[in-house]
This record gives C-alpha cells, sequence and structure tokens, in this order.
C-alpha cells in the first residue's frame, strides 16, 4: 500500500492514534454506568473513552478539487474533536488557501494523510460511511446522520472508522458507494439538497461528537457485545474478488459481465458485516468450492448465469 504523507506527524498523530486491535479479541458490553453528577464523573478514568474513542474516526475527502473545502474540513473536524483527515489524490493539496480556510485547524493539514486510493484510506477500517447529497439507483443500508453519529461513536472504541466524503462537482462514484457498509444524507431541501463540502462534513462532525457527549453521560453505546472484530475493508475486496472467481469458474456469472450481480452481493454482505472469522469461513468455502470444480474438471453450464447479469448498466 503507498501511502504518502506529509511526513509532519508526530508520535500522536493520526496513526497512532489508529491502535491495532490485537488479533484475538473479545467483545464486552462496555459498563452500563449509572447516571451520576458531572463532578464525580470527571474523575473516572473511563468516561473519556467516547471522545477519546474520536481519535479513530477519520474523515475521508476523495479528490476534492478546491483546497479551501480541504481547509474548512480541517477546521470543522478539530471544532468538533476530531482530528484524522484523509485526502484521496485532492488536486491542489498543500495550498495556501487551504491554510487559510482551517484557521487554528493547520495542524490537522500538516498530518493529513494523502493517499492515491479511496481503498487505501479505508482499508484498515471495520465502518466505512459514504455520505451521498442524492439518492442512488441501488437503494443500500441507509443511515440518518444522527444514526451515523452513533454508530461511529459505538464502534471506533474497537476499530477505525471511516466517513467518506465525495467530489464537489458530483460527488462519489457508484463504485466507491458500493465499498462501503451504509450510506448517510444530510435530509436537506429536497428541491436543493447539496451541502458545500466542508459544511457536509461539519453536520456529520458535529453528529459525532454530540453522540460522544452522550455517550459520555452515561448511555455508553459499545459495538455490539460480539466476539470478533467485523472483517476490515481491504478484507472484504479480496473477498468479493475471490467470490467473483468463483462463481465465474461455477459457470453462475457471465466472466464478462460481472457487474450486477457483483454489486448486489457487495450490497449483500456489505449489509450483514460478517466478522474476520466468518469472512474466513466464507474464504474456506470459495476455496472448497474451487478445488471441486477443478477436481472434477469442469466449469459449470454458462447457462446457469444469473438472470440478474447484464441487468442494469
Ligand atoms: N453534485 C454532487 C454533490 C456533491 S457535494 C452530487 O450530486 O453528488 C460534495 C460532497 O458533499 C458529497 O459528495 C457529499 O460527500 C457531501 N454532501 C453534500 N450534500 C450532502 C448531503 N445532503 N448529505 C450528505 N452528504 C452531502
Amino acid at each position: 500500500m503507498t501511502r504518502e504523507s506529509l511526513d509532519l506527524r508526530g508520535p500522536g498523530g493520526p496513526d497512532a492514534a489508529i491502535v491495532g486491535i490485537p488479533d484475538q479479541i473479545c467483545y464486552t458490553r462496555a459498563p452500563q454506568t449509572a447516571r451520576i453528577d458531572s463532578d464525580s464523573m470527571a474523575k473516572s478514568p473511563l468516561d473519556n473513552a467516547p471522545l477519546d474513542a474520536l481519535d479513530n474516526v477519520r474523515v475521508v475527502l476523495v479528490n476534492s478539487a478546491h483546497p479551501g473545502n480541504i481547509g474548512g474540513a480541517a477546521r470543522a473536524l478539530k471544532n468538533m474533536g476530531l482530528r484524522q483527515l484523509y485526502l484521496v489524490a485532492p488536486r491542489e493539496f498543500p495550498a495556501a488557501n487551504a491554510i487559510w480556510r482551517a484557521a487554528g485547524a493547520a495542524d490537522l493539514l500538516e498530518t493529513a494523510v494523502v493517499v492515491d486510493t479511496l481503498e487505501e484510506a479505508v482499508a484498515d477500517c471495520g465502518l466505512v460511511v459514504a455520505t451521498s447529497a442524492r439518492e442512488r439507483r441501488i437503494p443500500w443500508p441507509l443511515l440518518t446522520p444522527r444514526e451515523c453519529g452513533e454508530r461511529a461513536v459505538a464502534e471506533a472504541g474497537t476499530h477505525p472508522v471511516a466517513l467518506v466524503f465525495g467530489r464537489e462537482d458530483r460527488g462519489l462514484t457508484n463504485e466507491e458507494l458500493q465499498a462501503c457498509n451504509f450510506h448517510v444524507h444530510i435530509p436537506a431541501n429536497p428541491e436543493y439538497s447539496s451541502l458545500n463540502l466542508a459544511t457536509a462534513v461539519q453536520v456529520l462532525a458535529y453528529e459525532v461528537r454530540m453522540a460522544a457527549l452522550e455517550a459520555q453521560r452515561g448511555e455508553r453505546l459499545s459495538y455490539a457485545d460480539w466476539d470478533r472484530p467485523p472483517a476490515k475493508a481491504s478484507d472484504m475486496e479480496l473477498y468479493f474478488e475471490h467470490l467473483q472467481q468463483a462463481l465465474a469458474e461455477l459457470g453462475f456469472i457471465d466472466p464478462d459481465n460481472p457487474r450486477q450481480t457483483m454489486t448486489r452481493l457487495r450490497r449483500l454482505f456489505s449489509r450483514v458485516r460478517p466478522d474476520d472469522m466468518e469472512l474466513g469461513i466464507l474464504r474456506g468455502m470459495l476455496t472448497a468450492i474451487q478445488n471441486y470444480i477443478h477436481r472434477t474438471g469442469g466449469k459449470g453450464r454458462p447457462d446457469n448465469a444469473s438472470a440478474a447479469d447484464g441487468e442494469e448498466g
């Protein structure tokens, strides 16, 4: 994975905040703390956990055209106590205009991680949420901004979370949207629903902060009491490649036109959000199917090809 950063990060930079999840991890429900007065809360070492988790929430800006928006996003993040900014192939960065718009948040521009692809930006994330200014053709599991904030805080205690924002002129591509677990839409005026990029970052960063403050007050949310971490985005991509290959060998999809079936399968697995062990089982099943096909020396019949193939462009 190529990863270019401005390299001004100190030991407290974004990567330091992404604490690796141990191989064997058991999630337990966060203790349900009773509501207690704010003075005694301040003394408990656990109470800052929701706000500390904000370090594990990253905002990813894809192909931003205007450096002013990058600066505005940095400012929005810092105002809300977030610190991690990832820039996927920004058109102009570093830039004086970004620093100017960032004002007191220019430090976030120095620690921003610049990568070439969205895949790299979210590879280690267990939860990836894409923002969208409009409804898309294939509906995807959708969160409200409030649910998005709550979920981000609930999960950031255990694994990195990404909120992905699109280009100023055309948002995110279908492929990028389909690489994410959920979509979130800010329910703006339907006649004019597209917010300025930095403003959209501000709204969602605010919701994340509100959820963290709510959790800090005692309504602790945690990643459901599950025994395994969710599969990472990079492992999901490897799984989809493997699935497509096995289904083509099986004769179930047309290798020259796998698109719609794969899109629907992506949506299915994004919704289910398998954990790392479940994904391992699925990969193992695919390998067993492939071994069987290779042993018996044949492809499945082409007329098994899914009816969904070639359905939409
Ligand atoms: N014309 C583009 C709008 C892009 S606005 C389109 O139709 O998709 C730039 C980015 O700001 C979007 O990709 C999204 O990340 C964010 N954004 C703008 N308005 C939003 C809204 N109402 N809800 C969620 N995100 C929004």
